[in-house]
């Protein structure tokens, strides 16, 4: 299979897929592709019409949907949505959302259209197994739950937004469960991803590390 310049960035949530993403794109010059944001965007604009997972009206809803990413915000038919998809309402329904073949079979051939020539780094759950098998370079990227958990109730502090640990990895637990074990594209590493425990890593040591990888597989 011929190998495309893109780099895939699999992993669960709350591991910093997005940040090492988005690093490695900087480093690189090439574009980043935040896969979780689109199905965020299908969550909101299912919110906003009332609809939700397994809905007859999602595959009209996702018909219609027109989705931009341009650097790092995200447009909704025209509409700035960065702030909105952030919202742990939005977050909450993107999981059961995204496990809704229609809302799948919708959004993988856009994600395929952006990455097609290469010059990506793509995140998300199913990128190195579903959307980019042909991906030159693939990362499993994880870390514990309390890892995560302890990374993701800072950043809420950070944010002066009210936060409980226990309420924080509980979320992400659910998160975790409900993304491994849906029937279509289930969170799980390719067979020939590189894994990544970045528990007690820093940003910088996951960069380098994908970019020593990428060097030795070419793209
Ligand atoms: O990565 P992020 O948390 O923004 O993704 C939001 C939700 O979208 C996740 O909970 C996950 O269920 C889903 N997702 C997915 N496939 C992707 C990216 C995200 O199912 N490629």
């Amino acid at each position: 299979m011929a190998r495309l310049a893109l780099i895939a960035i699999d992993g669960p949530s709350g591991v910093g897929k997005s940040t090492t993403a988005k690093a490695l794109a900087a480093r690189l010059g090439w574009d980043y592709l935040d896969t979780g944001g689109m199905y965020r965007c299908a969550a909101l604009a299912a919110l906003r019409s009332g609809l939700g997972p397994g809905d007859p009206g999602i595959r009209d809803l996702m018909d219609r949907l027109r989705i931009e990413q341009i650097g790092t915000s995200f447009l909704m038919d025209h509409e700035d949505v960065s702030a909105a998809i952030r919202t742990p309402e939005v977050t909450r329904l993107s999981s059961p959302l995204s496990a809704d073949p229609r809302v799948r079979e919708a959004l993988v051939p856009q994600q395929r259209r952006i990455g097609e020539r290469g010059g990506w780094v793509v995140d998300g759950r199913d990128i190195g197994t579903v959307v980019f098998p042909d991906a030159c370079c693939k990362v499993f990227l994880t870390a514990s739950i309390d890892a995560r958990a302890r990374r993701r109730f800072l950043e809420l502090q950070a944010k002066g937004q009210p936060a409980e640990f226990p309420a924080v990895l509980a979320d992400l637990a659910e998160r975790d469960h409900r993304d491994s074990t849906r029937d279509v594209a289930p969170l799980r590493p390719a067979e020939d991803a590189m894994i990544l425990d970045s528990s007690d890593l820093d940003l910088g040591q996951v960069v380098t590390a994908i970019l020593a990888r990428h060097q030795r597989h070419g793209g």
